[in-house]
């Protein structure tokens, strides 16, 4: 049997329908800042994603693109005017940043209140305390939606994560422990991942190598999320070789089509909080 495709696309679609129905009743659009700095390809490209989704909720979206040679105290009085700004409810800083840059202070600025990204250490913390934070990263928050339509209770599961990022594997880990699950992290010096990937109930693989995963790294029947965005042969896929697999996984998430749109519906979804909850409407 071949698997189930998880179609993020679908239910992120789903998603921005309704954010737009919700938002069309508020007094005025919410609005998202994006800081984006210099000319990276990638970037360039999910930016404009992120612009076009949020027109399709309804949310309105306000880009300072700025050169790459802009300094660290330009970035900073841009994001402090950012959480000044009424009309601002969510700010991102769309990363890499240029290697001169200081990621880490540049994203501490950013109101917790208004970190759409989740990734201030505010609301990673009371992630890792098991409080709600103001805003989950969008990323592990796709990856957990698209769980649930196959996997309604995640208590008791085996799940091995490949990669340990601050914006995928750590948060995602988090939440997966929220929820009761076993959870494993691999990166690049786990010893013999293949031993570990094999006994998952549900594996993520978020490492960015095209193809890595084959059907000898997985479980029968395991659920399989894909992060991963890689070109090959000028084609894009996943981390997962999803034709060797798709035989034996119950379900999988497709590269494209799977968690980049999902994420994107997430970081919508978390503009539309950080209104509510700057109205005292939560
Ligand atoms: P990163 O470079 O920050 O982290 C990669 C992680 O994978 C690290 O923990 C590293 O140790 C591990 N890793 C690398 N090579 C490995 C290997 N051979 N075996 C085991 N572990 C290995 O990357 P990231 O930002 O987390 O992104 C990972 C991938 O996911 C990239 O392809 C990226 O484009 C993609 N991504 C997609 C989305 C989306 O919305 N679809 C969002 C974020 C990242």
């Amino acid at each position: 049997m071949t698997a189930e495709i998880i179609d993020g696309k679908k239910i992120a679609n789903e998603i921005l329908a309704d954010i737009k129905e919700q938002t069309a009743s508020l007094q005025n659009a919410p609005k998202l800042a994006i800081v984006l700095v210099g000319n990276d390809d990638a970037s360039l490209i999910y930016v404009r994603n992120k612009q076009k989704a949020a027109a399709q909720a309804g949310i309105l979206t306000e880009l300072h693109h700025l050169e790459d040679t802009t300094s660290q105290k330009t970035i900073l009085e841009l994001i402090d005017k950012c959480n000044q700004d009424d009309l601002v409810n969510g700010i991102i800083v769309q990363l890499p940043l240029p290697k001169h840059l200081n990621t880490n202070e540049i994203i501490n600025r950013i109101s917790p209140q208004k970190d759409v990204d989740g990734f201030h250490p505010y609301n990673t913390g009371l992630l890792q305390n098991n409080e709600e934070p103001y805003f989950i990263a969008a990323t592990p928050l796709g990856i957990m939606t698209m769980l649930k339509t196959v996997t309604p209770s995640l208590s008791g599961k085996n799940v091995v994560l490949i990669g340990a990022s601050l914006i995928v594997g750590r948060p995602l880990a988090t939440l997966l422990l929220n929820q009761e699950c076993t959870v494993t992290v691999t990166h690049i010096h786990t010893q013999n991942i293949k031993e570990l990937t094999a006994n998952a109930d549900i594996l993520v693989a978020a490492c960015g190598v095209a193809n890595m995963v084959k059907k000898d790294w997985i479980k029968d029947k395991a659920v399989l999320i894909d992060v991963g965005i890689n070109r090959e042969n000028g084609k894009l896929c996943g981390d997962i070789d999803f034709e060797d697999v798709k035989e034996k996984a119950l379900a999988i998430t497709p590269v494209p089509g799977g968690v980049g749109p999902m994420t994107v519906a997430m970081l919508l979804q978390n503009t539309y909080r950080a209104y509510l909850l700057q109205h005292g409407m939560l």
